[in-house]
């Protein structure tokens, strides 16, 4: 049986709709080992289209094409990739290196791609390398070598997977006689070994030491002529191999793939290669990854600070509990029902009985309280003192512009005030705005000196006139002090109204029955109860914590609208980023079209190219997301310097599961944009790749 046997070869170029090139005509040759063939004719005369179908570059032929027996044609495409790699040597005019390999990588490519062990690839290289007299030039690249030297490390390349069939398309079109000469003698050498060769050339003399001359005019073979010292030599080999043909079938053969790792590799030598670039694309990703950290973290840090502005309000022996209510300015949100309160009492002291605590709230350590929800409509008048004289009636007249009126929680103290002292009956305090509010310049105007009318004529209060002995009222009250309301609030103009005057006042109006406590606190033995409490509220509907709590909340609405806005930055910059990789790889796939063909040309399968390209976009992601988390951690920390500096405190906090989330997004806008420039380099046709200037 003949090494390679082509019958009946046609081949035909579709060109458009309709008309196709009659490229080979009936080509029948029968070719074995050890030959050393040289293809000759003219230029167009179909000599590279004939190299690529036994190749199997192409496979797009009628006829049949047989290697030891087996008509390629048959052959899957994973087969047919393992055919290339295996069986076949292709040996380029233009040499096809891959430039941005070391020249021990670009001879081991073959045995990479078959995941071939480091060692046994390093040795087999170098045994072959050192035979073609290149062992001092195995760690350079090959921009750094000659022409004569680049073509025996591609023809080291052909030969590392001990192929039986070395395809060589004009060798010694670009060298020098010289080198020419070295080349050839390298080539027949190999055939002598056993090999066949089979070599595409336009110079006659090239076409002399070669066994046999293969002539090719449009197509058709017009000479096949042997040299005198064929017989000689083929005989000796053909007894050689008659022993190897039986087990150099192709099908059924183990079938080994490039690992994840090689393609790691491959892909940081690429990436290496183009370091600038990528630099640049991870750069671009990394911005947006920083806006989304900070997003995040500005907006827990805010939450953190406003937490814990409630928290240092609060007294953690005491649970506040309010009713929520849908719309704060219109739902009465009193306790007006005392069985409903009566209820919540029982299902508390209920809870804490089944959790073994024995803490229970009742009338000892349950207080009453109440906030502006309560009103409907109050308003206060306030009066100046004689020197602080505001309208020709003395008075300084303001209606409805207090946003918060608060009875004194029971846990507030003398620590809070910046001015004055708490106040009792007959008395208010002022939060700082509502001073400034009013015009005065100093707490000293208007503690013990500002008088207030508090009018309600919902509840028919109106403090002028309220004087009784028995419920001791002496009219309109006076400011005690300032308390401070926290940091967050201080712009916040609330005043404070002590719970038992103001039921005083209520009691004097005769309004008891419309009005309910809007709040109950109870104090408890423990933090541990508090907060055990406060958990079973939380899964409650229709409740809520302390009116600091209740601000808290309403600072975090807030503040969720203006993270939304920096969200929808950070995913606009996200997707941004990924149609910049994707453009950045589409163009990478275009730049190293040629690379693909010849990773193809030595049997790398779609899924290979599939791969390398995917790891590589797996690898912008990964750098992307470290040097964004970098970024977003220098950026965190100047940010959190200045802004202390600044406002005295900084609300960001890093939580350690965004740098993954980060991270995570990153490596998946990355892939999803790697998909499609991979899937078009896996699919690109080997021999027009190898055209690809
Ligand atoms: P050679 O290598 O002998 O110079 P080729 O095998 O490259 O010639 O080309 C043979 C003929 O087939 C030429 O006329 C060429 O224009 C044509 N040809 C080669 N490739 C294609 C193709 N992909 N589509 C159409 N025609 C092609
Ligand atoms: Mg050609």
């Amino acid at each position: 049986m003949a090494e390679l046997e082509i019958k009946g070869l046609n081949k035909y170029y579709r060109l458009g709709n309709k008309t196709k090139f009659h490229a080979l005509t009936d080509i029948n040759l029968s070719f074995e080992k050890g030959e050393l063939v040289s293809i000759v004719g003219e230029s167009g005369s179909g000599k590279s289209t004939f190299m690529n179908l036994i190749g199997g570059l192409d496979s797009d032929f009628e006829g049949e094409i047989k290697v030891n027996g087996e008509n390629i044609k048959n052959l899957t495409d994973k087969e047919l990739d393992e055919y290339r790699k295996k069986k076949i040597g292709f040996v380029f005019q233009s040499f096809n290196l891959i430039p941005h390999l070391s020249i021990l990588d670009n001879v081991t490519i073959a045995l990479t791609l078959s995941n071939v062990k480091e060692s046994e690839k390093v040795k087999k290289a170098t045994e072959i390398l050192k035979r073609l007299g290149l062992e001092q030039q195995i760690k350079k690249k090959p921009t750094q070598l000659s022409g004569g030297q680049k073509q025996r490390v591609a023809i080291a390349r052909a030969l590392i997977n001990d192929p039986e069939i070395i395809l060589a398309d004009e060798p010694t079109g670009a060298l020098d006689s010289e080198t020419t000469s070295q080349i050839l003698e390298i080539l027949k050498e190999i055939a002598d070994e056993g090999k066949l060769v089979i070599m595409v050339t336009h110079s006659e003399k090239v076409a002399s030491i070669s066994s046999r001359v293969v002539e090719v005019s449009d197509g058709k073979i017009i000479k096949d002529e042997y040299k005198s010292d064929y017989n000689k030599i083929t005989k000796e080999i053909k007894e050689d191999n008659k022993k190897e043909e039986d087990d150099a079938k192709i099908k059924h053969k183990k079938k080994t793939n490039l690992s994840f790792i090689s393609a790691v590799k491959l892909s940081f030598h690429n990436m290496w290669a183009s370091k600038v670039k990528n630099f640049l694309i991870a750069f671009g990703v990394a911005i947006s990854l920083v806006s989304l950290i900070l997003m995040l973290s500005f907006g827990s840090g805010l939450t953190d600070y406003i937490s814990g502005l409630a928290d240092s309000y609060t007294n953690p022996l005491y649970v506040s509990i309010s009713k929520v209510a849908k719309n704060p300015l219109k739902d009465n949100t009193g306790f007006n029902d005392p069985e409903e309160l009566d209820n919540l009492i029982a299902d508390i002291n209920k809870q804490l009985e089944e959790n073994d605590f024995e803490f229970r709230a009742d009338e000892s350590n349950i207080t009453y309280g109440f906030n502006k929800m309560t009103f409907t409509s109050a308003q206060f008048t306030f009066k100046a003192d004689e020197d602080n004289k505001y309208d020709e009636n003395g008075e300084n007249v303001v209606t409805n512009f207090i946003y918060f009126v608060y009875s004194t929680p029971p846990y507030y103290d003398e620590t809070k005030m910046i001015a004055g002292s708490m106040s009792g009956q007959n008395e208010i305090m002022f939060s700082k705005a509502v001073v400034r509010m009013l015009g005065y310049d100093t707490y000293d105007d208007v503690v013990g000196k500002v008088k207030v009318t508090i009018n309600i004529p919902s509840l028919n209060i109106n403090t002028e006139n309220m004087i009784s002995e028995e419920l001791n009222l002496t009219g309109n009250p006076t400011i005690s002090g300032i308390i401070d309301v926290s940091v967050m609030f201080e712009n916040f103009p609330v005043i404070y109204v002590d719970y038992d005057y103001l039921t005083s006042l209520i009691k004097f109006a005769g309004k008891e029955a419309d009005f309910a406590p809007s709040s109950i606190y109870i104090k408890t033995d423990s933090e541990k109860t508090t907060n055990f409490i406060n958990n079973y509220l939380s899964s409650l509907e229709g409740y809520s914590g302390s009116v600091e709590e209740q601000m808290a909340g309403m600072f975090n609405e807030m503040i969720s609208t203006f993270s939304t806005a920096l969200a929808v930055i950070a995913g606009i910059s996200l997707i941004v980023a990924t149609i910049m990789i994707l453009v950045v790889l589409y163009m990478s796939v275009t730049e190293r079209t040629r690379e693909i063909g010849v990773l193809k040309s030595i049997g790398a399968r779609r899924k290979d190219i599939k791969r390398i390209f995917s790891t590589e976009s797996f690898l912008i992601g990964v750098l992307s997301g470290i040097v964004g988390i970098a970024f977003s951690l220098i950026c965190g920390l100047i940010l959190i310097i200045v802004l202390k500096s600044i406002l005295g405190f900084a609300p960001i906090s890093f939580r350690w599961w965004y740098f993954f989330v980060a991270l995570g997004i990153s490596i998946v806008i990355s892939v999803l944009a790697g998909l499609f420039p991979a899937a078009k380099a896996a699919k690109l046709d080997p021999v027009e790749s190898l055209r690809h200037e």
